[in-house]
């Protein structure tokens, strides 16, 4: 019993550290295919619905920091890797009433989409930890997603959110619908790091382009993101059963 088991962790560990040097590989080639630095495009892991088992492999390869959607499995990881010295981004919908506990355990959220989210996580930002990182979602994909602040608004609520004395506005976060070909997955990722340029222009300081994903991470690398967030192609596809 103990021997299958084992073994089969060890495959399951070979996997994950083979899917993320794939990965890295990727991010490798399409920088240096649209003239980019690969250093300038991080990899976030996201690993939810993945026991910390499984974010432990991909820390012992290597991997440094992980984005979970789900508030409650998030803290239980955090809390079980604790000695691991990982890196939380927290990527999925936050409800005000959960926002307490990931400004305590969390180092960034990629998913702010109203300045009332913003408000509740800054106040409730301990003292004792560095301002918290944020991201604002924006939705560039039109009416077919419903997540994200408009376009039109995001100049506004990406100054608000700056002036908020506990975090610190790192940058813009989308997620395109899926589609099929390069050149119509770019079509979003342009829109959102166009706003990013006027803002930055408008004077907010940022340095971060969350998107990309397991599917489309070549078109954002294309169009300059600077953080790509995968999930299945590190880890596997995920069951939600
Ligand atoms: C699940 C998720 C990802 C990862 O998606 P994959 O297709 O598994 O790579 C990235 N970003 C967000 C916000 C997610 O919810």
């Amino acid at each position: 019993m103990l021997y299958f088991k084992a073994s089969a962790h060890r495959s399951i560990m070979t996997t994950i550290s083979a899917n993320l040097q794939a990965v890295l590989a990727r991010i490798d080639a399409a920088a240096r295919q649209y003239g980019r630095d690969p250093r300038d495009v991080a990899l976030l892991a996201v690993s939810k619905t993945w026991p910390a088992d499984c974010v432990r492999d991909a820390a012992a390869a290597g991997q440094q920091a992980f984005g979970e959607n789900y508030v409650q499995e998030g803290l239980e990881k955090i809390a079980g890797l604790r000695m691991c010295g990982l890196e939380w981004h927290f990527i999925g919908p936050l409800q005000s009433n959960k926002t307490r506990p990931v400004a305590e355990n969390f180092d960034w959220v990629h998913s702010i989409d109203r300045l009332k989210i913003a408000e509740r996580l800054s106040e409730q930002r301990p003292e004792s930890l560095p301002p918290l990182s944020v991201c604002l979602q924006v939705n560039v994909s039109g009416e077919a997603t419903k997540s994200g602040a408009s376009p039109a608004e995001a100049p506004a609520l990406a100054s608000a959110i700056a002036r908020l004395p506990r975090l610190r506005l790192r940058g813009l976060m989308a997620i395109p619908e899926p589609v099929e070909t390069l050149s119509a997955q770019r079509l979003p990722f342009r829109r959102l790091r166009e706003l990013y340029e006027q803002l930055q222009a408008d004077g907010l300081a940022m340095d971060t382009l969350s998107m990309g994903m397991s599917h489309d991470l070549e078109a954002a690398i294309a169009e300059g993101a600077t953080l790509v967030r995968v999930g299945t192609a590190i880890f596997g596809e995920r069951n939600y059963a």
